[in-house]
């Protein structure tokens, strides 16, 4: 969508000023009027215009130099200078200094318009031109041209830093293998054509996305570090996936991995099973021994558990001090027994300053019935029926 063109009217003739302004509006351009040239000055800093129309007789200041200070601040505005026949050479003098045109007053309203339109699209066309020059340049990853004689014409200061002898070494240049004949394909597909592919530059792997510019006959290239790249979204993934405390999965992705699994084990009729288990007394231990012990604790049983179980079964944190364990391919008994193992080798564990601890079990295996609820809800009920029962043990449900 396009923004709406700002002109500024300076004229100290209040009249005219109004009645400019009204037209302009009309016709949809935003208008702000100023009556001499100190108004223009400070409507210009308050805001950027797309088109300043100056009358070269102002009150306090010249014509001319109300333009060169408001293209001071924004270069790009462009100006068109109204004047009466006296001052004819000055506002020919105006166009020198960067005037986009002027006007004899009295002048006619559609020459004006006219003049307005030309005006405003010269200014967004300079902008147009600025805002794609500037953008290779301040790409946080590596720009390189190259014109249809395979010349690098251009690289941006990332790509410059990053490949310091591409300049002169070309379409040689590791990078750039294979590019100088794409340009022809890239040309005739057109404007749209993308074309991604990766090249490797010592360990690194880069993804090049590679364009045909039609406006200028040549071939921008986007250097992505893939590495780099792969690195980040793994560490995302990681960050996304698993507790911090004890670095095994969390409870959000535990979830999604039941869901998976419990789908799975219906589809091929296979058995799988649950354990959910809480530190008994655990409050006593951060309460005699403080957090960090108590943080050392859940890290080291976390290792026992992982020790004690087989590489496919997922061991989750699901809560503070309460942790789950999907045991694949385990029917009840099966799970029971791994639930029973590893509450012996909690127990059996002699932890710094704490000693011992131990850990109540509860086991539910799925059914083809069950939704995720109702399963949690069975394996929840069976640690609480361990919970009440002693603790140190194991319950199913
Ligand atoms: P119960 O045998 O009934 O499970 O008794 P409990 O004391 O273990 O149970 P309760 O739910 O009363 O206390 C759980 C404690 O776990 C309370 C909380 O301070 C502690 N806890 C939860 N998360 C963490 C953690 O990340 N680090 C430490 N150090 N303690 C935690
Ligand atoms: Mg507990
Ligand atoms: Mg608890």
């Amino acid at each position: 969508m396009k923004e709406i063109a700002k002109i500024l009217v300076v004229d100290d003739d209040p009249n005219l000023r109004k009645t400019l302004a009204d037209i302009l509006r009309v016709k949809g351009y935003a208008t702000t009027v100023a009556a001499n040239g100190a108004e223009a000055i400070a409507a210009g800093e308050r805001e950027t215009f797309s088109l300043a129309l100056i009358d070269l007789m102002l009150p306090d200041m010249g014509g001319l130099e109300v333009m060169a200070r408001i293209k001071a601040i924004a270069p790009l505005t462009e100006a068109i200078i109204l004047t009466g026949h006296a001052s004819m050479d000055t506002a020919i003098e105006a166009t020198g200094k960067g005037a986009f045109s002027y006007l004899l007053k009295p002048y006619q309203m559609d020459e004006l318009l006219l003049a307005i339109r030309h005006g405003i699209e010269r200014q967004q066309a300079q902008e147009e031109i600025l805002r794609l020059a500037s953008f290779p340049r301040l790409h946080p990853s590596p720009v390189i041209e190259l014109d249809s004689a395979g010349e690098v014409t251009y690289l941006n200061p990332v790509a410059e830093r990053l490949f310091p002898e591409l300049k002169t070494a070309g379409v040689v240049h590791p990078l750039l293998q294979g590019l100088a004949e794409m340009f022809s394909s890239l040309r005739a597909a057109g404007h749209a054509a993308e074309v991604t592919r990766e090249a490797n530059v010592g360990a690194a792997t880069y993804e090049l996305h590679t364009h045909y510019i039609r406006e200028s006959d040549l071939i921008r290239i986007y250097v992505l570090d893939i590495t780099q790249r792969k690195r980040a979204e793994a560490e995302i993934h990681l960050l996304a996936t698993t507790d911090s405390l004890t670095g095994i999965t969390n409870r959000r992705e535990f979830s999604l991995i039941l869901a998976k699994e419990m789908d799975r084990s219906k589809r091929y009729g296979i058995p799988m099973s649950l354990a959910m288990y809480d530190l008994d007394w655990f409050k006593r231990v951060n309460d005699t021994f403080g957090h960090d012990v108590g943080d050392y604790v859940l890290r080291t049983v976390t290792s026992v558990v992982k020790e004690n179980i087989r590489a496919n079964d997922v061991v989750a944190r699901w809560g503070g001090e309460e942790f789950m364990v999907l045991m694949l391919h385990a029917d009840m008994q099966a799970a029971l027994s791994v639930a029973e193992k590893l509450r012996l080798e909690i127990s059996r564990y002699r932890f710094d300053k704490v000693n011992e601890v131990t850990a109540s079990f509860g086991v539910a295996e799925y059914e083809p019935q069950d939704d995720i609820n109702s399963l949690l809800k069975r394996v929840d009920d069976a640690l609480y029926l361990a919970k009440e029962r002693g603790r140190n043990r194991v319950e199913k449900l």
